[in-house]
């Protein structure tokens, strides 16, 4: 019995991804749905069988499976905009498809459940940024994270300015706007990476997403909790986050509380597993 516990979590996880897949494909009547989230169930819970083999790339296996799928295939092949903008376009033309769907599941009512797993498990951008040498950061948290809500308004009034113009071939702007928009982000993360030595100072201070992410997080199902009694404050935990989250406090205000990304670098070196 005690050979089959370690795919019981995995299982867990392919289960509710088939449910959703099927959910979607039989109301939605499209097999498309059945073909992306049985993917993305199967990428996430190769990703927790490898982490629970012990296996220490586990992580970075899902972000490229998920990562690359979402933005080479779904985006430059079949010209679907996953990002902010696609979200709002199809949200204007009250299409429940896509990117709408994308951002409910992952994005907006999901982080209730895993937090902030998007980040740490499939996000395209962070997929690049965290091959940069800058994995922890060494300076203080800046108080840049107002930058967010203007590259968030920007983009709603990005793509409101493109109804109300009545601008013509509007799919074929969403699609520029997905190449340029990415080629914005990365360049921007890079450069943020390099200038603060922090590969996330991105996801800290630009990027919109965190807009919807971080609210629904603080109520987060799945969240690090310290065991009190192990604990010996060595603090290796808060030394090794990518995201200056304050770990041993189990409250849900915790510092940075809402910027935990589930990565597991803490869980992973904590010396007396007290996490
Ligand atoms: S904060 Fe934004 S860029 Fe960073 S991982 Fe999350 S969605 Fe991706
Ligand atoms: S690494 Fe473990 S023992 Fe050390 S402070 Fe963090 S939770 Fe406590
Ligand atoms: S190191 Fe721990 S607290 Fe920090 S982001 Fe990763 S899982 Fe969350």
């Amino acid at each position: 019995m005690k050979q089959y516990k370690k795919f019981l979590l995995p299982a867990l996880m392919l289960l509710i991804f088939e449910a959703v897949a099927v959910t979607l494909w039989l109301t939605k009547d499209n097999i498309f749905y059945l073909f992306n989230f049985s993917y993305i169930g199967f990428s996430v819970a190769l990703g927790i069988f490898l982490y629970m083999k012990g296996y220490k790339h586990a992580r970075r296996i899902v972000q490229l499976l998920v990562g690359l799928y979402m933005l080479v295939y779904l985006g430059l092949i079949k010209n679907e905009n996953m990002q902010i903008e696609g979200f709002w376009y199809y949200l204007f033309t009250g299409t429940f498809e896509a990117a709408v769907i994308h951002y409910a599941v992952a994005k907006i009512f999901g982080p209730l459940i895993f937090g902030r797993g998007w980040c740490g498990y499939a996000c395209w951008t962070a997929m690049v940024l965290d091959f940069l040498p800058y994995k922890v950061p060494s300076q203080p948290r800046k108080k840049l994270g107002w930058i967010r809500y203007v590259t968030f308004a920007l983009s709603l009034v990005f793509v409101a300015a493109l109804f109300l113009a009545k601008a013509g071939n509007i799919e074929k702007i969403m699609f520029w706007a997905f190449i340029i928009g990415n080629t914005l982000y990365y360049a921007a993360g890079i450069i943020l990476a390099f200038a603060f030595k922090d590969n996330r100072a991105f996801c800290k201070y630009i990027c919109p997403v965190t807009v919807f992410l971080k609210p629904a997080s603080y109520f987060s199902l799945f969240r690090i909790k310290c065991d009190k009694e192990k604990c010996v404050s060595c603090g290796k935990c808060k030394k090794v986050c990518p995201m200056d989250v304050d770990v041993t406090d189990n409250s849900r205000k915790r510092l940075n509380a809402t910027e935990c990304i589930l990565c597991m670098e803490c869980v992973k070196n904590c010396p007396k597993d007290a996490l």
